[in-house]
């Protein structure tokens, strides 16, 4: 798992997800109370799997050397509260937190965005960081809906997934659709699509579509 998180941040990079240190991935770590996270403030060309910090659910540091990156909590609490998240990824991509900023969830107009998000991306609530309030927000925001991410308000992106690499998978689909949305609403309104038509697709992505090996 230490391996896979830390490999997991170079597709932040790779993405454009991430400026200086500033977006994390966790794991949680099979069959254990634990999760291997980012440890705070170190860059990513630095990141190696021995660097990487391993946490409880408290969020409190179990192994390494690094203090844990400073959205511990957050992942922790997610953790938590939602024992099917196994994944976690934490950006303030440049789309997704213009939408975050205005306070407005991101209209599900694309047919990609049925797919993956099954709906609207959710604006959840503002919160500071430092105890649960931002973990909080993502659970009473994610929590029995089927989108994998939520923007923070005023802040950026928490996304979600039954692994570390389904998770990063969301962030980078969240800030695409953010930015084709985006670029859509300088020429007009978007159409929406109807809500029967995202059903279908969602349902046809989710559990049909690509290698069943792979899913
Ligand atoms: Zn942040």
């Amino acid at each position: 798992m230490r391996e896979n998180v830390c490999a997991l941040h170079r597709e932040l990079v790779r993405n454009n997800l991430v400026a200086w240190t500033a977006g994390n991935v966790s794991g949680r770590v099979p069959g254990e109370d634990l999760f291997v996270i980012k440890p705070s403030g170190v860059s990513y060309d630095d990141l190696t799997p021995e660097s990487m910090v391993v946490c409880d659910l408290d969020g409190d540091l179990v192994e390494g050397s690094l203090a844990p990156s400073s959205d511990t909590a957050a992942h922790a609490y997610i953790y938590r509260h939602m024992p099917e998240v196994n994944g976690v990824v934490h950006t303030h991509s440049t789309y997704a937190s213009a939408w975050a900023a205005r306070g407005e969830p991101i209209p599900c107009v694309l047919t990609a965005m049925a797919d993956e998000f099954g709906g609207e991306i959710p604006v959840g609530p503002f919160a500071l960081i430092g105890g649960d309030d931002i973990g909080k927000g993502v659970v009473a925001t994610l929590r029995g809906g089927r989108s994998p991410a939520v923007l923070m308000r005023n802040h950026g992106v928490f996304a979600i997934g039954d692994s570390p690499k389904a998770a990063v998978k969301a962030a980078v689909m969240c800030e695409d659709v953010a930015r084709t949305v985006h670029v859509s609403r300088q020429l007009g309104e978007p159409l929406p699509i109807p809500q029967d038509d995202v059903d279908r697709l969602y349902d046809r992505y989710q559990n049909v579509y690509g290698q069943r090996s792979n899913r």
